[in-house]
């Protein structure tokens, strides 16, 4: 039909998100953003004439909400980018108990709850399209970071889940899992990071997060756009369940 798909990318304000959001923009769906609700979140929304859903996706009303108010911006929900995170860094026998919880619920149960309701429309869609932004630690760890590598491990075990669940229906689910990406979060990580090892920023990026990559440069997020834009085109019809890794050589040790 002539109808545009629609897509909502979570996180979809700021970095990889954003890059998402245009991208698939660009690819000529309709796209709405969802994120915390600040004035700067709309501000970047209404620029690039991107819909806007407000929700705090650290908890369960908010998050369960949310996709009635996509749905109802964007008259149906085709696709579905689960991006929304943050890092943490500390050591375990410091980690703080909320946080732990509010970064499993951001970056695993909220990408399970938004699955879950927006199913019966990604079934409707009959090309649906899930695509989980993980990381390349979800399949590797790094001292410091036993909530966000604990729930980008979730995620992957709920991609393969869903895809398996979502098989019948021509609805595909599948993850993407980057190495460090030039980002505001990873900016942040790099001042944090320093602070944490006791060493200077601009040892951080080379003797730190590029340590184990064989390819010394870091990603930027249209580099992660582009394989989401693959993804959810109807040619991937054939790929689910897959852990996609654009990890600059790390897991190639
Ligand atoms: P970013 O900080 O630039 O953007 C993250 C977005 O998520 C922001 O818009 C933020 O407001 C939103 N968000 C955070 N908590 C939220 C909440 N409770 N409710 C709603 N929205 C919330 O970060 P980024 O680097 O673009 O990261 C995006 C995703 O990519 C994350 O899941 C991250 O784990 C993943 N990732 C990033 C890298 C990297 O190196 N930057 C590498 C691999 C994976």
């Amino acid at each position: 039909s002539g109808q545009p798909r629609t897509a909502l990318v979570t996180g979809g304000t700021s970095g990889i998100g954003l890059a998402c959001a245009l991208r698939l923009q660009t690819d000529g769906l309709r796209v709405a953003v969802l994120d915390i609700d600040r004035p700067e979140a709309r501000e970047v929304a209404t620029r690039h004439g991107l819909g806007f859903v407000a929700a705090d996706l650290s908890t369960r009303a908010d998050t369960v909400e949310a996709v009635g108010a996509a749905v109802t911006l964007l008259g149906g929900l085709d696709v579905l980018v689960n991006n929304a995170g943050f890092q943490h860094i500390e050591p375990i026998c410091s980690f703080p108990e909320d946080t732990w919880d509010s970064m499993l619920h951001v970056m695993l149960t909220a990408p399970f709850l938004l699955i879950k309701h927006a199913w019966p429309f990604l079934i409707r869609s009959g090309q649906g399209r899930v695509v989980n932004i993980a990381s390349i630690h979800a399949q590797v760890a790094s001292p410091y970071k036993a909530a966000y590598v604990s729930a980008k491990h979730g995620l992957i075990g709920l991609t393969r889940t869903a895809a398996l669940e979502g098989a019948e229906h021509g609805l595909t689910v599948n993850a993407l899992c980057p190495a460090y990406v030039r980002t505001p979060l990873v900016e942040r990580q790099i001042a944090a990071q320093a602070r944490t090892r006791g060493i200077i920023e601009s040892e951080v990026i080379g003797t730190v997060m590029l340590e184990s990559a064989a390819i010394k440069r870091l990603l930027e997020a249209d580099d992660v756009a582009a394989l989401m834009s693959y993804v959810v085109s109807p040619a991937a019809w054939g790929m689910t369940g897959s852990v996609l890794n654009l990890d600059l050589g790390w897991t190639a040790h």
